[in-house]
């Protein structure tokens, strides 16, 4: 099923689109938890993590090295950044499309909650 996320790789619905090409949709995030933070979405719809297939190996390599390059262009490749896959209900996973948060811009804390 699609999601907002399908309208705003059409540009059917706005968003701060920083990058696109045949294969990814880049865009800041409406609800940012860190100075810089980006969606990196595969333009195909992908439900999670755990619906990628072997055939996705292209893009899912492609989200890394776009990701790298925002990075670099929006200066915190040196400083540092993460990059995030949120899987399902304990992944905290809200938008069914696939999706590699990269926040950066400040010290990120502990990866995870202990
Ligand atoms: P998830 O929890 O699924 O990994 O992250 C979904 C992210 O999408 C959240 O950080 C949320 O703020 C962001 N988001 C949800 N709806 C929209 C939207 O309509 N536009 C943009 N730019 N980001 C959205």
């Amino acid at each position: 099923m699609s999601t907002i996320f399908s309208k705003i790789i059409a540009r059917e619905v706005p968003a701060n689109i920083v990058y696109q090409d045949d294969r990814v949709t880049a865009f800041h995030d409406i609800n940012p938890a860190a100075p810089v933070h980006i969606l990196i979405v595969p333009n195909k719809e992908i439900p999670t993590m755990n619906d990628a297939t072997p055939e996705d190996e292209g893009v899912l390599g492609h989200m890394l090295l776009v990701a790298a390059q925002i990075a670099r262009e929006h200066n915190i490749a040196e400083s540092g950044y993460r990059l995030i896959i949120n899987t399902n209900a304990d992944g905290g996973q809200e938008v069914f499309h696939l999706h590699l948060h990269l926040l950066g811009g400040r010290p990120l804390g502990p990866m995870v909650q202990r």
